[in-house]
């Protein structure tokens, strides 16, 4: 194809393994840049009126990347193709195509061609070709993906020397890149995984750091993209102290999968058995199988520190008694789930839930999570709506419930070293020995916070160290 294909939306780790992943196949790819105000800006200009956020900003983003190249004299029309998630609805999602139609005509660009991949059926529209061993190319890309931004928001808020996790993140960001690019099996991306965490463990961390943990939810697009779009939210709560739990986009398609295999199953009840509907039934079945076993196998160097993918069937009863998990658009049932898995499994301080402007489903869900506070009075949640200006607003009401957030981290930190008999300072001296400035320590799942959790993971060295220094005495 002569053609270079533009793509956008996702996170930076994610466009870049995306980018070698398509490379590999022949493709020249190119991600846009990330999207700022000024997309906004540009979206609203040429888009419908009453779009969600989401729109504005992707459609003004390739726009504003067409309009400085065509500045520059490149001609757009023939030189980029422009390839996109799109699906059938129910909510403005399966207005994308039409709307990127609209508004390039109206921006001067009627000729511009945008290819749409089916998010439900892995299937393309238009010039770009969706087989299946390119299929299985992009799962590994965003699976590394998911996995090395999860990684480096764990990590990062516990390094000692600031900046240190983000440079091996680079460096294997490079390095997974060019493997893709390559066509690497899965065999070669694991030992790439290795290679980091090798050079992951030459570097210091401080688990006694008490910070709260934050989860990220909301729409796909609102709680996933690190830009204008959410006000940066994910790194902005690092630095304000918290150690954030971004969503994988893993889950998102894991959850497409999960509902496909039930709509097959109401196909089934209602329409009558059929060996093409069995057969379908078993082929979404083996794929949901293989990727969930592959981001396994990608969280095992780490010792499986990543978050690992929820089982869409719990979260599926976990929100039945608020939101029917027929009930799709954005993301379904989801909000409602993550917001119950995080309080009722002790995965987060506190969740903040990220809306569009302009997102029916987001605003269904808020609905819903009034019940849910009212079931778990103990969660700390916040629902904000990014509209692209008020983000102090956002922001000052995010950081009123972090407040919050940092004061039942230190709470159940402390209520532990009142159990165990310890002091702080006993901690922060076994601590600062150079096996436990590991990254990988030994973590307890039965507490939330962080240093919490290696306190009561490795209480019993704790306790050995202090009787030794007793014996001394
Ligand atoms: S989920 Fe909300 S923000 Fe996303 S496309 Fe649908 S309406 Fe727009």
């Amino acid at each position: 194809m002569a053609k270079t294909i533009l793509f956008g939306g996702l996170t930076p780790l994610h466009e870049l393994f995306i980018k070698g992943a398509v490379e590999g196949f022949g493709y020249r790819a190119q991600f846009l840049p990330n999207p700022d105000n000024e997309s906004l800006r540009v979206g609203r200009e040429y888009c419908n009126r009453g779009m969600c956020n989401p729109t504005y900003y992707t459609v003004g983003n390739l726009i504003k990347f067409l309009k400085e190249k065509a500045s520059q004299g490149i001609p757009v029309e023939e030189e980029f193709l422009f390839v996109t998630v799109g699906a059938c609805g129910p909510c403005r999602f399966g207005m994308y195509e039409t709307e990127y139609l609209h508004a390039l005509k109206e921006a001067g660009f009627k000729n511009f061609k945008v290819s749409i991949l089916n998010q439900s059926e892995f299937s393309s529209e238009g010039d770009f070709k969706l087989t299946p061993s390119l299929v299985w190319a992009l799962v590994k890309a965003v699976w590394l993906a998911d996995i090395v931004r999860d990684l480096g928001y764990q990590l990062r808020p516990y390094e000692v020397e600031r900046g240190s996790v983000d440079r091996e993140i680079d460096r294997v960001s490079r390095e997974i890149y060019e493997a893709l690019k390559g066509r690497a099996g899965v065999l070669e991306l694991y030992s790439l995984l290795k290679g980091f965490r090798r050079r992951l463990e030459a570097i210091p961390f401080d688990y006694t750091r008490v910070k709260p943990v934050i989860s990220v939810i909301g729409e796909f697009w609102a709680h996933t993209t690190e830009s204008d779009g959410n006000y940066h939210i994910h790194r902005w709560l690092e630095e304000e102290g918290a150690e954030v739990r971004p969503e994988p986009v893993a889950g998102w398609i894991d959850y497409q999968l999960f509902i496909e295999t039930e709509k097959i199953k109401r196909q089934m009840k209602v329409k009558g058995f059929s060996f093409d509907r069995l057969k379908r039934l078993l082929a979404v079945r083996a794929m949901a199988f293989v990727f969930r076993s592959l981001y396994q196998l990608f969280r095992a160097p780490f010792s499986f520190r990543p978050k690992a993918l929820p089982s869409q069937k719990l979260l599926s009863e976990l929100a039945s008694p608020y939101f029917d998990y027929m009930v799709v658009g954005g993301e379904g049932h989801l909000e409602v789930a993550k917001h119950v898995y995080s309080v009722k499994y002790k995965k987060a301080h506190m969740v903040v839930s990220v809306k569009p402007f302009g997102c029916m489903p987001s605003t269904q869900s808020d609905g819903a999570q009034v019940k849910v506070l009212s079931d778990y009075p103990d969660s700390i949640f916040i629902s904000v709506e990014t509209s692209g200006d008020g983000e102090v607003n956002v922001k000052s009401r995010v950081q009123m419930k972090l407040y919050e957030a940092k004061k039942a981290a230190d709470e159940e930190f402390k209520s532990l070293l009142k159990n165990l008999k310890v002091s702080y300072s006993d901690f922060k001296s076994l601590f600062s020995l150079p096996e436990f400035q590991k990254p990988f320590i030994k973590l307890s799942s039965n507490f939330i916070g962080t240093a919490s959790r290696a306190l009561w993971a490795n209480r019993l060295k704790l306790k050995s160290s202090l009787e030794t220094v007793e014996e001394v005495l």
